[in-house]
């Protein structure tokens, strides 16, 4: 298993339709592949919630104090399969922005990228443009592709990455 020993990752509330084993693989190659150098601990919790709270299919918290040691990846429960691993990918791009000083918060609606001045308002169309997000969509499927490589998964062995739900509600048919 590709894994940064610095990087601690622990997942809390899994739904059952989650593969915890290949969430866990999935966070670690993610944080070996960008974070390969860093010196210092941090921790990554990732945790899934229902709440209609979360805008996107997944978002990243944490306590602006430098240097950042804990992270929380907050998951959509509805998110599924293949979307679920890019957008853990995504969302680790933005740990390693912030893990490594190159993303900076001043205040909740003002950061320095890589040193420069970027006032912000997450719920204007501007978010399509900020230069952290163009890198973590630019990078989010690359990522996950690599992934999926490291592991010999291909296109039919995706339902391995989720796993199969039960329907507790069906009745058996009459026969
Ligand atoms: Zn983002």
């Amino acid at each position: 298993m590709l894994h940064q020993r610095n990087v601690k990752i622990v997942l809390v509330d899994v739904p059952k339709h989650v593969n915890a084993d290949f969430v866990e693989k999935a966070a670690h190659f993610y944080a070996a592949t960008l974070l390969p150098k860093l010196r210092r601990r941090i921790t990554v919790t990732i945790r899934w919630t229902y709440s209609r709270k979360v805008i996107g299919t997944a978002e990243v918290e944490f306590d602006p104090t430098h240097p950042i040691r804990d992270f929380t990846i907050i998951m959509r429960g509805k998110s599924r399969g293949w979307l679920m691993y890019q957008s853990l990918a995504h969302e680790f791009c933005h740990v390693e922005q912030w893990a490594t000083g190159r993303l900076v918060e001043v205040d909740d609606k003002w950061v320095l990228w890589e040193g420069k001045d970027y006032r912000w308002d997450i719920d204007s169309l501007s978010y399509w443009d900020l230069p952290w997000e163009l890198e973590a969509m630019g990078k989010e499927y690359g990522l996950y592709a690599k992934f999926k490589a490291h592991y010999g998964l291909k296109g039919k062995d995706l339902k391995a990455l989720t796993n199969r739900v039960r329907n507790t509600d069906s009745t058996p048919a009459p026969i």
